[in-house]
């Protein structure tokens, strides 16, 4: 699926010009255009639909900046925005900010050896003691160490965030996105702001302001699969060192590691539905197990992703069971968390002034607009069990060379005075999958921020800005 029925000039039920949607509702418009709504009827037993009236809402506050998500690339963001003198909401529906980094328990970061925030949270997470291995590029991180440092930093910057506070509902004044709306324990409120950054991953700012999208791959728009990662006790880490990927920060291991970790959990009986089952070295006897795989589940889908969350954590609980009556080495294998939030590595790709494709990567494009420049290869997992049986990850059929994301990647077609940054920028399948990973995030949210502020402090909209201005 992909939103080419909803394309906002074709329905403008976002747009707030009141004589626009009483003229269409005179005009007994109004059923086609909100087709889950009855216009004044209050809802009997013969429907089942439910007409919510409409009501006044506080307008908070009105910012220069607002970014909703704060994963990787919505705390990177927000930061940059608030250090380039911008007054900035943040806002995130999980208790903690870091997305897939905290609440996704990812602790492996992949395509970090660039400038910038990047250098800043490496240098930030060893000066704190809170990072494995000596490369740059790819290591290790204390989750929990990870959530205090993204509160320490968009407090210094400056940034207003909230926690467990979801953006709902998005409007425009004609192509202009002015107001959001977020849910939280203070109830429904408006927000205003002159530049909107979407972070949310899944791209839900985009498409709740009316921005075309698309999402998965092929007919059936089919996404890749979730995880859900846990952190595990083990007795004794020096045991099991053959099974841990990249350990004592040695990067040639993964491959060894894997396939005598898979051995063991077959040995327990068990098929893991991730062929390639992953311990890493968090600190001590503390190991991150990443094991599970969730297929064919679209992330806007609540009864399908709580579905894969109850599936994946009992299967995180069998494998370490499992594990655990082999006694030896696994004895005291022990689950102490499993993630808040199952790993979406698929979500809507909003359309931007630019989309970045496959044949970016194959050709390594460059570009004058670039915020950075993706080294990270294409890592597309299997979308079924089966096919996860004869190969768990292909990295498309192709080499991929460095190539560069351009600033129109990060600013929507559709709509104005709205960017996006990290995993639901403007790009192909092929190429999200390169794109998506953190390093890239962090690059794509600081340079959104920093635009972002440009703009609003200038009364201009993202797309009147020169990147040059920015750098
Ligand atoms: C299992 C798995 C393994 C991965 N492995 C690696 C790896 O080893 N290394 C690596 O670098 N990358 C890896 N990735 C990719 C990478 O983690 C993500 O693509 C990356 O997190 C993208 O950052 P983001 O900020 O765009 O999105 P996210 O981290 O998903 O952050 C989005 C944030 O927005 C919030 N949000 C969503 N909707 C709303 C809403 N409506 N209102 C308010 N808040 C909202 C979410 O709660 C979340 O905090 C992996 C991903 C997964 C899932």
């Amino acid at each position: 699926m992909n939103s080419k029925e909803r394309a906002p000039n074709k329905q403008p039920i976002y747009d707030l010009n009141r004589r626009n949607f009483l003229g269409m509702a005179s005009m007994g418009v109004g059923a086609a255009l909100f087709p889950n709504l009855s216009f004044g009827k209050i809802p009997g037993k013969k429907t089942s639909k439910f007409f919510e009236p409409s009501h006044k809402l506080k307008v908070v506050d009105d910012v220069d900046v607002i970014v909703c998500g704060a994963g990787p690339a919505g705390v990177s963001a927000a930061i940059a925005a608030a250090r380039n003198g911008a007054h900035v909401r943040l806002f995130e529906v999980n208790g903690c900010l870091g997305g897939v980094w905290t609440a996704g328990l990812l602790t492996w970061i992949f395509d970090f050896n660039k400038p910038g925030l990047t250098r800043e949270i490496t240098e930030k997470l060893d000066e704190r003691g809170a990072r494995r291995g000596a490369n740059q590029d790819k290591f290790v991180y204390e989750p929990d160490e990870m959530k205090l440092l993204l509160e320490d930093m968009c407090a210094d910057a400056g940034v207003q965030f909230r926690l467990q506070t979801r953006l709902v509902a998005a409007y425009r004044d004609g192509p202009k996105l002015t107001t959001v709306i977020t849910e939280s324990r203070s109830g429904r409120e408006a927000w205003r702001a002159k530049v909107f950054i979407d972070a949310t991953g899944d791209g839900d700012l985009g498409a709740l302001a009316g921005c075309g999208w698309d999402i998965g791959q092929g007919k059936d728009n089919v996404c890749q699969p979730l995880t859900m990662n846990a952190i595990v006790a083990v007795k004794d880490i020096t045991q099991i060192q053959n099974c841990i990927s990249f350990y004592g920060g040695d990067l040639t291991t993964h491959n060894g590691a894997v396939r005598h970790f898979k051995a063991e959990i077959n040995r327990a009986g068990i098929d893991p539905s991730y062929g390639m089952p992953t311990l890493f070295h968090i600190r001590d006897n503390v190991v991150l197990l990443m094991a599970n795989h969730e297929y064919g589940v679209k992330p806007y889908d609540a009864d399908a992703m709580t579905a894969a969350t109850v599936h994946a954590r009992k299967e995180i609980f069998t494998i370490a069971r499992g594990l655990r009556q082999l006694g030896g080495v696994w004895e005291g294998f022990q689950v102490i968390a499993s993630a808040e939030q199952i790993g979406v590595r698929d979500g809507r790709r909003i359309h931007g002034r630019y989309t970045v494709t496959k044949n970016d990567l194959i050709i390594g494009e460059r570009h004058d607009d670039a915020v950075t420049r993706a080294t990270f290869n294409v890592d597309i997992h299997a979308e079924t069990k089966a096919k996860n049986d004869i190969e768990t990850i292909s990295n498309g059929g192709f080499k991929t060379l460095p190539y560069d994301i351009p600033l129109r990647a990060l600013i929507a077609k559709d709509v104005d005075g709205l960017m996006m940054a990290g995993r639901c920028i403007s790009g192909d399948f092929t190429a999200h999958a390169s794109y998506r990973v953190t390093g890239n995030a962090v690059a794509m949210g600081e340079a959104a921020g920093t635009v972002a502020a440009i703009a609003s402090q200038g009364n201009r909209m993202p797309h009147e800005v020169d990147w040059k201005e920015a750098k």
